[in-house]
């Protein structure tokens, strides 16, 4: 088997590895570069037959991020595409909102150590813990020769049971193991992260804190985030508000123990950008599945103190006009170097201007270097190719002789 990283080799995004083996080809990923834009061609990675019908045989995606996902619109509707079904069903339901957002047509579903074959490649997804729901480590055989692909993974999220399982029972014999890197570069060696349970005790404490509603700027679709921020508001007295994106992105995971729109303790509230978006796509059907909680503008004031809203810089007008932000408390809870993008920038300028403090509550969505190191022992792998990382040159000291840096765009042997 021999492989190609195109992008990913020394920087996080963009993520894309080729195999092939005995005339059939199979990707791993097709992300979009950090800085990327999804239309420019001179970021495209050069790959024959993404059109289907060719010796091409899938595009495999471990998970739904866009650096992994942002460029799946470059493979034609006769390219299957292999991806968890609920990372489908999130694809589905954030594309109802987000313009511009590729649902492929063409899927077969991944499940977690279920083997899928693709021509000469078996292709056996291991479920792991990461900031985003249904995401996958890819153990790809064939003639005889094994590489994994770590995907994106942590140990400290609310799945890292699946992690420690994985360290127990790893798949054996691996030649190549392709493990991402994301925290070298950014933190010292022994340095570990908050878990998901020390982010929710963080958020009760802010949120005793708070004499007004507490506003939780974090992804709607780091499920595990939500979480967390719903069992603090549990703990604490306070209703979960979550907007319509939030509640079809929620319902999406068909994960009857996440929380939905429809249980006691949560509050669905519809701002006036989203009504104007139902409104000109039809998608009433989306208001009446999530209206068993439907609050109001008018409920806001009275409901602030007892709330807990997953924020978003778009609700900030509707919040404005329902006269509810009197004591309010803004907690950023995502990655930080986004507060000092532009965009970001922007929001915390407003938050100034309103007099409304900011506080953090986050952890990483990726392991750190002790877990790696873990992961990289347990595995053991003949050779051990570093992606997804910024700081290549620092898997040698890190993981030990086994380590190979591979550049961008060259094929090399899984097992040389
Ligand atoms: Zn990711
Ligand atoms: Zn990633």
């Amino acid at each position: 088997m021999r492989v190609r990283i195109h992008r990913g080799a020394r920087e996080i995004g963009g993520s894309c590895i080729e195999l092939a083996h005995d005339g059939a080809r199979l990707l791993l990923d097709l992300g979009l570069p950090l800085d990327g834009n999804p239309d420019d061609h001179t970021r495209h990675p050069d790959i024959d037959g993404l059109a289907g019908g060719s010796d091409l045989l899938a595009l495999v995606l471990s998970h739904g991020h866009r650096d992994h996902t942002g460029l799946s619109h470059l493979a034609g509707p006769d390219l299957p595409v292999a991806l968890g079904a609920a990372t489908l069903a999130i694809l589905k339901a954030a594309a109802t909102f987000v313009p511009d957002c590729h649902v492929p047509t063409n899927t077969v579903p991944l499940a977690d150590r279920q083997p899928l074959r693709l021509g000469p490649f078996t292709v056996t997804p291991y479920l792991v813990d990461h900031s985003a729901y249904d995401a996958y480590a890819l153990l790809i055989e064939a003639g005889g020769q094994r590489l994994f692909y770590t995907g994106d993974v942590r140990g400290h999220g609310r799945k890292g049971a699946l992690f420690e399982r994985l360290l127990r029972d790893p798949p054996r014999n691996i030649d190549t193991l392709l493990m991402e890197g994301s925290s070298l570069g950014r933190l010292d060696p022994d340095r570990t992260f908050p878990s998901e349970d020390e982010i929710e005790a963080r958020l009760v404490g802010l949120f005793d804190e708070t004499p007004g509603m507490a506003l939780v700027a974090a992804s709607a679709q780091n499920i595990d985030r939500v979480v967390s921020l719903y069992r603090a508001a549990k703990r604490t007295g306070r209703t979960l508000i979550l907007d319509l994106y939030a509640a079809v992105v929620l319902a999406a995971t068909g994960n009857p123990r996440i929380p939905q729109s429809n249980w006691p303790g949560v509050a669905v509230f519809v701002p006036h950008h989203q009504r104007v978006h139902i409104k000109r796509t039809g998608r009433f059907d989306l208001l009446t599945a999530h209206g068993h909680n439907r609050i109001y503008a008018e409920d806001l004031p009275a409901l602030a103190p007892r709330a807990a809203m997953l924020f978003r810089h778009s609700l900030l007008p509707d919040l404005d006009r329902a006269g509810c932000l009197t004591g309010a408390r803004a907690i950023w809870s995502q990655w930080d170097g986004y507060l000092r993008q532009p965009r970001g920038q922007a929001l915390a300028d407003e938050l100034a201007t309103r007099a409304i403090p900011l506080a953090h509550a986050h952890t990483s969505g990726h392991a750190s270097i002790p877990d790696l190191r873990r992961l990289a022992a347990a595995l053991a792998p003949r050779r051990l190719v570093p992606i997804h990382t910024f700081a290549p040159e620092q898997y040698p000291a890190l993981f030990g002789p086994s380590v190979t840096i591979e550049q961008d765009g060259t094929w090399w042997e899984c097992a040389a």
